[in-house]
């Protein structure tokens, strides 16, 4: 596919582009435009002009458009999913489930359309203060800028876009030069469901070339990005006198509590799938695992039994389990990583080993010191690590040896435990009895310390999205 970038509905090529490759084999899928400062300034200027076509929609209006767009995507999420399958190399039955979430974001977010919501304020409750009445409102903050990584093109756009259309504003999207295809289809659909043209531009290409020009725009009111710790902090640096929502990256922990010895078989699979889902490129993919020493041993025979069992391979067969990494550094890394912890004293119980250039083994690493790559940072690949601790506060305490807190989880039958857990661990968002990688799209996502700021889920993004605007009446005058 030859993609082009999308300025006020139109389809914008230019000579020099990036070419996007098949993860798994390294085959072309298709090129975009390598955008720059130019493309985004004509993008910006496209959605001030949109911003304002956007303020004769009414709530009901915006609610209807993200509802037919729900259900174009719906009609064509077999198509979406296979250009996601090239794009990023997950699975057809990862890219099918993030085709379904996509349609389920879109369609929170046309519910919360309806609710931009403020509140009356008592003017009269401050001394002396006497015929003033009055509310505050949430109005839409104008331009946004929503930045996009690789490995859920389709459902984190949407996690920004439609909340931000919900809202009332204009959008002007950079999506990852890995994966820009699903996101101009995207784009597309939403204005074929009736959004203007204006209020929904696309400009494809590098994160230092028309991201950069997005962050610096002073028109910009609002950077909403997804990505790396390391670009989130360049963002901010740069981007100056505007609002930021960061989704940053994680090195998810979960414990496994001294009672949990029945439940192992089920906990193991469990860690297992969160560990290795899209090859563990996801931000709350289950990478720390501490199981109380005494189930230890156990813990580790069952998810390598289980791990044993995923077939890794080509993501395009429904039988494959486990497919590549979006590129061979991303693996170079990963392989790395996996050395360095060997050198330092851990030891691989479970694969370890590359298949190709992009593929690797799902891999289960124990007893990895802290001071490994493996442990501090987020690996962002198919390993997990396992180490024993000798109790619940030992646990609590390694969970949070992190610079990282988005969310995570315990498994554990005692009540006190798990609220100890949950009051204590520093994270977004904590998991009893599940891991840190569940998620439902219309809860509050989000990190603290190095995992970012500000949450998504469509309530709260159009929270972010918006800002209050305060309406005071003298009816004494
Ligand atoms: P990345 O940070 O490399 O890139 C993300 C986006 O930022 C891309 O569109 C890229 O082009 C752009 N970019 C890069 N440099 C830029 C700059 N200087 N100015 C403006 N934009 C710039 O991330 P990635 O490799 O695509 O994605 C993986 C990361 O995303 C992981 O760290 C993962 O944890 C994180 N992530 C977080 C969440 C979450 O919700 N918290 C979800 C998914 C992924």
């Amino acid at each position: 596919m030859k993609g082009y970038m999308l300025i006020a509905g139109k389809k914008v090529f230019k000579k020099e582009e990036i070419e996007i490759h098949f993860p798994y084999d390294g085959s072309l899928v298709g090129t975009i435009p390598r955008g720059d400062s130019k493309d985004v300034e004509l993008a910006v200027e496209s959605a001030k002009v949109g911003f304002e076509k956007m303020k004769e929609l009414t709530a009901y209006e915006r609610f209807r458009i993200l509802e037919r767009a729900a259900r174009l995507l719906s009609k064509r999420s077999r198509k979406f999913a296979q250009l996601l399958v090239m794009e990023v190399g997950k699975t057809i039955n990862e890219a099918m489930g993030e085709v379904g979430r996509a349609v389920n974001t879109i369609t929170l977010s046309a519910e919360e359309a309806k609710r931009v919501l403020g509140e009356e304020v008592r003017f009269d409750a401050a001394p002396g203060v006497k015929g003033k009445v009055g509310f505050y409102r949430r109005v839409p903050l104008g331009v946004i800028g929503c930045i996009t990584p690789f490995n859920f093109p389709l459902n984190l756009t949407c996690h920004k876009v439609a909340p931000a259309l919900a809202a009332g504003n204009a959008v002007v999207i950079k999506p990852s030069e890995n994966t820009s295809l699903t996101v101009i289809k995207l784009g597309e659909l939403l204005i074929e469901a009736g959004f203007p043209p204006e209020a929904v531009n696309v400009v494809t290409g590098y994160g230092e070339e028309a991201g950069d020009a997005l962050v610096r725009h002073p028109d910009v009111r609002m950077i909403t990005f997804t990505g790396s710790v390391q670009t989130g902090k360049i963002i901010m640096s740069r981007g100056g006198l505007k609002k930021y929502a960061m989704e940053l990256g994680s090195n998810a922990g979960v414990y496994i509590d001294k009672d949990q010895k029945e439940k192992l078989p089920q906990i193991a699979e469990k860690v297992a799938r969160g560990g290795f889902a899209l090859a563990g490129q996801v931000c709350i993919s289950v990478q720390r695992v501490f199981v109380h020493s005494s189930l230890f041993e156990d813990f580790v025979k069952e998810v390598v039994e289980f791990t044993r069992k995923l077939k890794v391979g080509d993501p395009r067969l429904e039988e494959t389990d486990v497919g590549p990494v979006i590129d061979k550094g991303a693996a170079d890394r990963i392989m790395e990583w996996i050395e360095e912890a060997v050198s330092l004293g851990a030891e691989v119980v479970c694969g370890g080993k590359r298949l190709s250039d992009t593929l690797i083994e799902p891999t289960v690493v124990i007893n990895v010191p802290r001071e490994a790559r493996l442990f501090r940072s987020e690996v962002f690949g198919p390993v997990i690590a396992v180490n024993g601790v000798n109790s619940l506060e030992e646990g609590i305490e390694a969970v949070n040896d992190s610079p990282y807190g988005l969310q995570a989880g315990i498994f554990t039958d005692n009540i006190k435990a798990a609220f100890k857990f949950a009051e204590e661990v520093e994270c977004g968002g904590i998991m009893v009895n599940e891991i840190p990688t569940f998620r439902v799209d219309q809860m509050p996502y989000g990190g603290v310390k190095e995992s970012g700021i500000g949450r998504e889920g469509p309530k709260f993004a159009v929270e972010e999205m918006t800002e209050i605007k305060t309406i005071c009446f003298d009816t004494t005058l």
